[in-house]
């Protein structure tokens, strides 16, 4: 933070600019709630250029006031702190959930007109924490800060990260970790469970009030047209099937695609158990709690099917009076799915072998390219990425057979549209990434910060993340694949 010579203890004169409707919805959707006093708050980490986006002037704010700030401690003027109820089916299960260790402070608009919610995690108990502690531990909230601000700078939808900070208090987990709160940025946090939630009350007066207010807030276009809520599940499906194909095309794994982790805004939400995949494989998995490898990389596709045909469960109600009638609405949508997310998917694919028309050979001349990579257990982002220079193609494993008749044929198709050229290579740097946040990497940032109180490596390592396509030198060491004694690489849920 740049301390001017008069820093300001107040938050109050940064630029809030609060306007919250959800806190205006029917009160059955949230409770209001204080977050919990904390001992001794300090940053750990500000997104300066993120709070420049929000319209927040936290360059003029003393140290003390924001850290008193992002620890709730202090409610900007205009906040009106809540948890929001919610469901979703968590491993195929039905449960009610909410905020059970997250508080919306409000809604923030920003000076070009945007809307985003700005949420509090790991800031004390709700009165739907069940039986957790309301809290968080600093190293899941610091590796949803780099992720989340990664994925934002891949180009991938997704909420954001204004601040960490540490509470100066302990949370238990099995043992005493430091306590942090994770202020998160989204465009919403409504999720597939919102729906859930009044669709298992049976509520459909309230439920056709969260539906209009989702499509104002999301999908304004859709207000006025006619068969209003089919276009809504259409338009969330679609946003689904584009968000999915980008995680496909980086080796995104999520990890716990539940319903209650999926926006309806189409953002990447919930970074919990997620992790990069660095050999490419279908059923790559990180979560130590997924053993039958539900939300595998592979399985990202299905399941979101699965969840959306969860969501298109809850607006039956609102699609036709007559139920048949409704059935056959959302399973028209359903049905779309695979084939929009192919679309996207293959477009992205495309993109990234350097194609800039269409043939009809493409998608097996891709599966073809995946089948030797998952084979060889190449890296999912150096092989693209060395694929994007002219001369790239240096490794031993590129002197394979079966590699040098697949690279022909790209060539050859290459050559059809009159490549390869200087600029096939540039489109195609433009969307395989040189870096990405690899997991030995992460897992040595948060280890220097948590146990050293060193956030210098996490710095370094988020400076290379903000520009992950442009191949810096500098950063050429956050491209090695891990060493093999990390190979085995595991991420937990419950953090
Ligand atoms: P997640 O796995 O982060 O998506 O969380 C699933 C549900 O568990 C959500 O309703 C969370 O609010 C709740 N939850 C997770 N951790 C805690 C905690 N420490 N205290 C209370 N509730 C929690
Ligand atoms: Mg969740």
């Amino acid at each position: 933070m740049v301390t001017d010579a008069q820093p300001r203890g107040s938050s109050d004169t940064i630029g809030w600019n609060f306007d919250n409707t959800y806190a205006r919805l029917p009160d059955v959707l949230f409770k209001k709630v204080m977050p919990a006093p904390v001992r001794a708050p300090r940053v750990s980490v500000l997104n300066l250029p993120l709070a420049d986006e929000l319209g927040l002037d936290l360059r003029t704010l003393s140290e003390q006031a924001a850290a008193a700030l992002f620890a709730g401690q202090e409610i900007p003027d205009g906040a009106e702190p809540i948890a929001q109820a919610y469901a979703g089916h968590q491993y195929g299960g039905f449960t009610m959930l909410g905020d059970g260790r997250a508080i919306l402070l409000g809604e923030q608009r920003t000076p070009d007109g945007h809307r985003f919610d700005i949420q509090l995690k790991g800031s004390g108990p709700t009165a739907f924490s069940r039986s957790g502690d309301g809290r968080a531990a600093l190293g899941p909230m610091l590796r949803e800060y780099i992720i989340s601000e990664a994925m934002h700078a891949l180009g991938i939808p997704t909420t954001r990260s204004l601040a960490v900070v540490t509470t100066g208090e302990p949370v238990y987990r099995g043992s005493p970790l430091r306590g942090a709160v994770l202020t998160r940025v989204a465009a919403s946090h409504l999720r597939v469970g919102t729906f859930q939630y009044l669709a298992a009350r049976r509520d459909e007066a309230n439920l056709r009030i969260l539906a209009d207010y989702t499509i104002e807030r999301h999908y304004p276009e859709l207000v006025d047209v006619p068969q209003k809520y089919g276009k809504f599940l259409q338009a969330v499906a679609n946003r689904q099937a584009a968000l999915i194909a980008k995680w496909q095309l980086v080796g995104f794994i999520h990890g716990v695609m539940n319903t209650d982790n999926v926006a309806i805004s189409g953002e990447t939400i919930d970074y919990g158990p997620c992790a990069f995949m660095d050999a490419y494989h279908l059923e790559t998995v990180f979560s130590s709690i997924d053993h039958a490898g539900r939300y595998a990389y592979g399985n990202q596709p299905n399941i979101a099917q699965w969840n959306l045909a969860r969501f298109a469960e809850t607006l039956l109600p609102l699609l036709d009076t007559n139920e048949n009638a409704a059935v056959e609405i959302a399973m028209a949508e359903l049905n779309q799915f695979p084939a929009t997310f192919e679309a996207y998917w293959l477009a992205g694919m495309r993109k990234k072998l350097g194609f800039q028309t269409d043939e009809a050979e493409d998608a097996e001349l891709i599966r073809s390219f995946l089948d030797w990579m998952q084979a060889t257990q190449a890296d999912f982002t150096n092989t693209f990425r060395d694929l994007s220079t002219n001369d790239g193609l240096t490794g031993d494993s590129y002197r394979d057979e079966a590699f040098r008749v697949w690279h022909t044929r790209w060539q050859n198709r290459l050559g059809r549209e009159g490549g390869p050229n200087t600029s096939t290579y540039t489109l195609m740097r433009m969307v395989n990434p040189f870096v990405i946040p690899r997991n030995h990497r992460v897992e040595e940032a948060l280890s220097a910060a948590v146990d050293r109180d060193d956030l210098s490596v996490m710095h370094q390592l988020l400076a290379a993340l903000t520009s992950p396509y442009e191949g810096n030198a500098d950063f050429t060491m956050y491209r090695d694949a891990p060493p093999p004694s990390q190979c085995g690489y595991r991420t937990y849920c419950g953090t």
